[in-house]
């Protein structure tokens, strides 16, 4: 059994068979890919995980319970976060500022800007803030304005926010869409190292075959809304159907 167990999931857009039987299983402290040609499904799985989406039939399981039927930030308090495909930071803060924001949310299950202020928890929680930068290596940038850093800072600093959390899922869709080389290569090393220092589990969705071949210990092939395959990445690498349909081979 993994730490996430999706089965038999459908979701139809009107006419559109968005998702079709469904069938996926992460395994606890892997990293999972699910890759897949453009409008394959893959955001729509995705949503159906965090509980944007509520699928026509199907089920899914975190860590032995539904998922389904729950709101995003019930999602989240059972342990799974998400980055999104654009970051989704507040470029008028700081870095720092930014990180301050889900632990506050962490602890108060609502975020009140007043409470930064005067109260009794305050050091603890900047403290907390700034060992999360450290790990991430931004300890040095924590005043920066946050708008002005690169997108692999910036997607670095989305990342700690989730992490921040400690949630056991990591979800990840697209997250070096539209990246120069240098920002890949540099979310890359830190999905690396989080995997090395950390006990979490990691399903990325990627475009990106580099990414996916540096991180993937599984990869998961969807098309038109289906799984095709699903197997190790140097399998996946030589399959026939998998060149044919995502490699346009
Ligand atoms: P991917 O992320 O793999 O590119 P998506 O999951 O975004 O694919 O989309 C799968 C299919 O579902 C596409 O044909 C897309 O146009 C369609 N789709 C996605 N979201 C919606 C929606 N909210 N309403 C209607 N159609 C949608
Ligand atoms: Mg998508």
């Amino acid at each position: 059994m993994g730490i996430l167990e999706v089965k038999d999931v459908n979701k139809r857009f009107g006419g559109l068979q968005a998702l079709g039987n469904v069938n996926l299983s992460v395994a606890e402290n892997s990293c999972h890919a699910i890759i897949g040609p453009n409008g394959a499904g893959k955001s729509t799985l995705l949503n159906v995980l965090i509980g944007k989406l509520i699928p026509d039939t199907g089920s899914v399981m975190f860590d032995g319970q539904s998922v389904l039927g729950r709101k995003p930030y019930e999602i989240n308090q059972m342990g799974i976060s998400r980055v999104f495909q654009t970051p989704e930071i507040f470029g008028d803060l700081t870095v720092l500022e930014n990180m301050l924001i889900p632990i506050f949310a962490s602890r108060d299950g609502a975020f009140r800007m007043h409470a930064i202020e005067n109260t009794t928890s305050e050091k603890e929680v900047i403290e907390q803030a700034e060992h999360m930068l450290e790990e991430l290596g931004m300890a040095d940038k924590r005043h920066f304005h946050s708008a002005s850093m690169s997108r692999g800072d910036k997607r670095r600093l989305e990342i700690g926010m989730c992490l921040s959390q400690n949630p056991r899922l990591l979800l990840l869709d697209e997250p070096t869409a539209g990246m120069a080389r240098a920002d890949t290569n540099n979310t890359i090393d830190l999905l690396k190292q989080i995997k090395e220092e950390r006990d979490i589990t990691i399903a990325i969705i990627e475009h990106d075959m580099h990414v996916v071949f540096s991180l993937a210990e599984r990869i998961t092939v969807l098309a038109q809304g289906s799984p095709l395959v699903e197997d190790t990445p140097d399998k996946i690498k030589g399959h026939p159907k998998v060149r044919e349909a995502y490699l346009g081979e």
